[in-house]
């Protein structure tokens, strides 16, 4: 558990296992579709934002994700994942819609809906098992690979490869 910010008022749950829970589908490339069929309450729509896309809550089940129409795929579906966080968080965890549930405000919460979105998009022993079948010096070349299999970009890709491996090698083999 993680120290919850005070307005939160509860422990934020460990993300990797809340995200394990959720039925992402069998594929490489979570079906975000299928994970939202949990919260029928919640669509998620397409807009010209000048930012990646915000969450918005309507009512105690019902909400709405916002995401920027020109946004390239991988974006999107990051953008739907850590949105998602703050849905998770607003309507299982602190049940009531705060209005600090918002992107800038608390680092420890967008921290927390990152490595939501991180884990939900890239499961660590999924991404684990794939980078076990790669000699490590090859690491960094299967990068674009790797990003177009699980859906998101390859920054996403490497940033959670560090995290599950501690350390990315580079292309010659050190890590990094
Ligand atoms: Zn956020």
């Amino acid at each position: 558990m993680i120290d919850a910010p005070r307005h939160l008022a509860v422990a934020l749950p460990d993300p990797e296992s809340v995200t394990a829970s959720l039925d992402r589908g069998p594929r490489r490339a979570a079906d975000l579709e299928l994970v939202l069929r949990a919260w029928p309450g919640l669509r998620v729509g397409l807009e010209q934002l000048d930012g990646p896309g915000y969450l918005i809550i309507l009512g105690e089940d019902r909400g709405e994700i916002l995401v920027r129409a020109q946004d390239p795929l991988p974006r999107r579906r990051y953008t739907v994942a850590h949105e998602l966080a703050h849905w998770y968080l607003a309507t299982e965890i602190s049940h009531h819609s705060s209005p600090d549930l918002t992107c800038e405000r608390n680092t420890t919460l967008e921290r927390w809906c990152e490595h939501f979105a991180a884990a939900l998009l890239l499961p660590r022993q999924m991404l684990a098992a794939d980078a076990a079948q790669i000699d490590g010096g090859n690491l960094s070349r299967a990068v674009p690979g790797l990003a177009r299999a699980y859906r998101v970009s390859r920054q996403a890709l490497r940033i959670r490869l560090n995290e599950v491996l501690g350390g990315l090698p580079d292309r010659f083999g050190r890590f990094v």
